[in-house]
């Protein structure tokens, strides 16, 4: 009897999945918070990739929101207890789901994003959230997908007279936002940048990717926030994330000049400082199997 009240109870009040939030200093006025160098599992509901908050003279701006809305609203808890100024500005830095997921808790605010991800969100936000729950099950299921309401453009962004450099590049996705906070020097990369954890490229253009991250050793920062991993405070971060994909883009060029298959590059060695990475072993032979019909068929 016991346990079928407690079964009742469970499912009136819903399920709460306990995130553990910590919001970790950047800089005087923004904070960031770290997801697990992990996939998606129901064990860490969705909470894989970062996300960061800015606060301004009267508000909050929010880049990413997470993987769900339960995520969102538990960021959205956090950062009460470091400010009491609303969060008024959300950016999103591109479509994938562990980024926007959580958009939904922000309804009445601005969400930024370019037209790219906007659209990419409006025409495929739902099958993320369908995909979202086989992977995470419970966590997921009071997710809504919901696409940006304003469009980001490259140049001086002003919210709420903070000025934000917004630069849009590609090469993870098809479009990319950088933020250059000027103020404090940091540099809010996007998933450009993947510290210590191996790269994700279902929607990757190699080469692109590289120039881009030569653009990105341009910039004087003092700090550089990740799309995945911790903080970084030098260019070294960026030489390593040049390093696996040059390295990547070789692999599968050579491999179509030898003729190899799928499997034949996958038993093929692989320097020692990728497989430190986390997800190595995923990333890569999803990289491989993914990215290689379309070097069979350019090369
Ligand atoms: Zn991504």
């Amino acid at each position: 009897m016991k346990k079928l009240i407690s079964l009742t109870t469970l499912t009136v009040c819903g399920f709460a999945f306990e995130f553990d939030l910590k919001p970790i200093k950047v800089s005087e006025n923004s904070y960031y918070f770290e997801g697990k160098k992990e996939y998606f599992s129901p064990s860490n509901g969705g909470d894989i990739s970062n996300s960061a908050f800015i606060i301004t003279k009267d508000s909050v701006i929010l880049i990413d929101t997470g993987s769900t809305v339960e995520y969102a609203k538990q960021l959205k808890e956090k950062i009460k207890t470091i400010t009491n100024k609303p969060i008024k500005y959300v950016i999103n830095t591109h479509h994938h789901p562990d980024h926007f997921l959580g958009n939904y808790v922000f309804k009445n605010v601005n969400i930024y994003g370019t037209t790219y991800t906007l659209n990419e969100i409006k025409s495929h936000g739902e099958l993320y959230v369908s995909n979202m729950a086989n992977l995470i099950e419970d966590t997921a299921y009071t997710t809504k997908s919901l696409s940006p309401n304003k469009v980001l453009k490259e140049g001086t962004l002003k919210l709420n007279n903070y000025e934000l450099e917004v630069y849009l590049y590609d090469g993870h996705t098809k479009s990319d936002v950088v933020i250059f906070d000027k103020n404090t020097k940091t540099l809010y990369t996007s998933d450009l940048i993947f510290n210590q954890r191996a790269l994700a490229t279902p929607h990757a253009d190699l080469q692109k990717w590289i120039k881009t991250l030569e653009k990105l050793k341009k910039f004087d920062f003092k700090t550089l926030v990740p799309g995945h991993g911790a903080v970084a405070y030098s260019k070294n971060v960026i030489d390593e994330n040049i390093n696996y994909l040059t390295f990547l883009d070789n692999r599968l060029k050579n491999s179509v000049e030898e003729g190899l298959d799928t499997f034949e590059i996958l038993s093929l060695d692989v320097p020692n400082e990728f497989k430190n990475y986390s997800l190595f072993t995923q990333e890569y032979e999803r990289s491989i199997i993914n990215l290689y019909p379309s070097y069979e068929k350019k090369f």
